[in-house]
């Protein structure tokens, strides 16, 4: 039997194992942060019962936008930056589904950064993971927007030229973000807490996830792991709490998600890493319910057609 494809959603609740997300065997380099990352997400979408039929992972391309690969969900492993709109387009056909982004560092802030700033802006109805390892990894080393300034890489061998972009700084200065969070890999309890609270709200979520690359960037990271004393976590009631998490780091930090330039100004260079609820928004229009509150519906569609073709009967 066919269905409209608006009115598949109605999906018989049922609980799930994170077996039942298992796509092909993961092949990234063994330590490699996306491991976890995956291990997170196959957690929050056995907890919140996301039915593996009515789930999609859209990506690019990357070390991370294998994902969908290792996923039994659907998934569509798109071209290098277009992630974000073809997320769109699956969230306009079908809003039921529950569609999730992954990208890389690359792939949404240098190839995809067009399509990156206007999908904050439009705010649709998907979960963002933005994996940031500070490196185009699949292509072995080159030099991507968030590398630090001199650190050597295959194709800056005398150290990259450029300060890094912060990619958490560019989505708060947009209009229309509503969800921006930081989070680490290597700190489970604190990706998963994030995942929910990204998965749970209306709109778009975006996280950026520090991630290990073991194979290119592993000083950066190594000493980010090593060094607890320069994680400073983020806490308020309406914000991504933990225990274990607040009783692992000593730097803590009262932040309130609503307020914007507060947010603001925790991005930026920082001895620390941040991570936390940066800003919620959760009155920001939704482009996807707002495009469809305005158009025909189908009905309405169907007898403007009827309309145009009695025009030319004889
Ligand atoms: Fe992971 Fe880096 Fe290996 Fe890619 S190159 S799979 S990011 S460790």
């Amino acid at each position: 039997m066919s269905c409209s494809l608006l009115d598949c959603g109605t999906v018989e609740e049922r609980d799930f194992e994170m077996a039942d997300y298992e796509g092909s065997v993961a092949r990234w380099c063994p330590g490699c942060g996306d491991h976890a990352v995956l291990s997170s997400v196959q957690r929050v979408l056995a907890d919140e019962r996301l039915a593996p039929e009515q789930t999609v992972f859209v990506s690019g391309i990357g070390c991370s936008s294998r994902f969908p690969h290792y996923l039994n969900t659907y998934g569509f492993h798109g071209i290098h930056g277009r992630a974000l709109p073809l997320s769109l387009g699956v969230k306009m056909r079908r809003p039921d589904l529950h569609v999730f982004v992954v990208m890389g560092d690359g792939d949404c802030a240098s190839i995809g950064a067009g399509h990156w700033i206007h999908a904050i802006r439009y705010n649709f109805n998907v979960t963002v993971l933005m994996l940031d390892n500070n490196i185009y990894g699949l292509t072995k080393k080159q030099t991507s927007p968030t590398t630090p300034e001199h650190y050597v890489t295959n194709t800056q061998p005398q150290g990259s030229y450029l300060r890094p972009m912060d990619p958490t700084s560019v989505v708060l200065g947009m209009a229309g973000a509503s969800f921006v969070a930081q989070t680490a890999d290597w700190i489970p309890a604190h990706l998963l807490a994030t995942m929910k609270a990204a998965q749970a709200h209306e709109g778009l979520s975006f996280i950026r996830i520090f991630q290990r690359c073991p194979k290119w960037t592993p000083d950066i990271f190594d000493a980010k792991v090593k060094a607890p004393h320069e994680i400073e976590v983020l806490g308020h009631e309406d914000g991504i709490n933990d225990p274990k998490v607040t009783k692992m780091y000593k730097n803590h930090r009262e932040h309130d998600p609503s307020d914007l330039d507060a947010a603001r100004a925790l991005t930026g260079p920082s001895e620390l890493t941040r991570i936390g609820l940066f800003y919620h928004n959760p009155e920001q229009p939704i482009y996807d319910e707002l495009r469809r509150s305005r158009s025909f519906t189908t009905e309405e569609k169907l007898a403007e057609l009827e309309k145009e073709f009695d025009r030319y009967a004889i």
